[in-house]
């Protein structure tokens, strides 16, 4: 049998793949979920050699997570007691980290994407004069905060500091950065929340889809080629609340900024997308309030800094000629010739200045610190 086979076409094609390698990211559902995943919902105990810094972010085994110190020693029934005593749990690479690290300390560390803000914790309970365990409500670390500029942290008045930091809440955090890992946090984002709707609700949701034509209410990006990136939300939160007065149609990106929404993790194929879309469709910032809307949760905190420093209005996903062809950068200062990825490019991109998105934030934020 005589196959006829275009060649010229497949090489096209492999070429455009190779200019877009930062696309060929394994879409999450192709990974199986491993033990690890369902073992750091609760929790691992590790070196601290073994933790990994991804971008400012912690990691282990390449997993976003956060870690705290189990043992409080004789501080564990002041701890119970009181949280505000207790040891904070680290979300960054902080200096607090980082001076731990270069002390050589050795304590139990545990690394975990709990949400619940509930820690195991240990030590030597004065009542009993015994080792207890028992579960505190630890509080987050501030240093991590200001790294990450988290919810506006390093640029908020010392007054408001305290109100964001007793606001941290963890879901949101392993929500915000979903896009800076290749995987979701999987025994999180795999969780369904499919109870409380009514019966009738997939009928109604595709309903609006289509009388919607396929657009999101919120960015105007259209989804007619990708469905399942278009979303309908329940404005109050009642899940089977569906008056259209209480349904908004609303892109993935849209509904997961929305203060209602639930459990939403985006992965960056889909955000990229998402992006890349909008672009096409000619949905662009033209201020700083609009590029803040559309930008990715991930890329926000490094462009907050950006805009108090005067930057102008960035752009997204624009492409530049690159040793390779051409490359896409994700948020991109044209003037300037600058711009931050979610991880850099192994080809050249001449005249260009490309970073990380934290490695950006803390070129940044060093300047604010006074
Ligand atoms: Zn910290
Ligand atoms: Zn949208
Ligand atoms: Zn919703």
């Amino acid at each position: 049998m005589r196959l006829d086979v275009d060649f010229s076409a497949i090489e096209a094609i492999a070429a455009r793949f190779r200019s877009e390698r930062k696309f060929e990211i394994k879409s999450d559902d192709e990974m199986p979920l491993e033990r690890i995943d369902i073992e750091l919902v609760k929790g691992i105990e590790i070196q601290l050699s073994d933790l990994e810094s991804v971008d400012g972010l912690l990691a282990y085994k390449g997993r976003h997570v956060i870690l705290y110190i189990r043992d409080h020693a004789g501080g564990f029934d002041d701890a119970i007691r009181d949280p505000e005593n207790g040891k904070r749990f680290h979300v960054a690479d902080c200096e607090t980290l980082e001076y731990m690290r270069s002390q050589g300390r050795f304590e139990r560390y545990v690394v975990t994407q709990s949400t619940t803000g509930d820690f195991e914790i240990s030590g030597t309970s004065y009542a009993t004069g015994r080792i207890a365990s028992g579960v505190a409500r630890l509080k987050v670390c501030k240093n991590c905060l200001r790294k990450l500029n988290y919810d506006s942290y390093a640029l908020a008045r010392s007054s408001e500091r305290n109100k964001k930091r007793d606001a941290f809440d963890l879901l949101k955090f392993f929500e915000t950065y979903s896009t800076r890992f290749r995987q979701l946090p999987r025994g999180l984002a795999d969780r369904q929340e499919a109870s409380g709707y009514s019966p009738s609700w997939p009928e109604t949701s595709r309903r609006l889809r289509e009388a919607a034509s396929f657009t999101c209410e919120g960015c105007t990006v259209s989804l007619r080629d990708h469905p399942e990136l278009l979303h309908v939300h329940h404005v109050n939160g009642i899940k089977n609340d569906d008056r259209r007065s209480n349904l908004r149609v609303l892109c993935k990106d849209c509904h997961r900024k929305e203060p209602m929404h639930g459990h939403i993790f985006i992965s960056r194929k889909e955000m990229s997308i998402i992006t890349r879309l909008r672009t096409e469709q000619g949905v662009r910032p033209r201020d700083w309030e609009e590029a803040l809307r559309l930008a990715d949760l991930a890329m926000r905190p490094t462009m907050e800094v950006a805009r108090h420093q005067q930057w102008g209005v960035p752009e997204f996903d624009v492409e530049v000629p690159s040793t390779r062809g051409r490359s896409r950068l994700d948020v991109v200062w044209k003037e300037d010739r600058r711009a931050i990825v979610y991880e850099k490019p192994s080809e050249q991109i001449p005249g260009w200045r490309i970073d990380t998105a934290g490695a950006l934030l803390d070129e940044l934020s060093s300047s604010l610190r006074g």
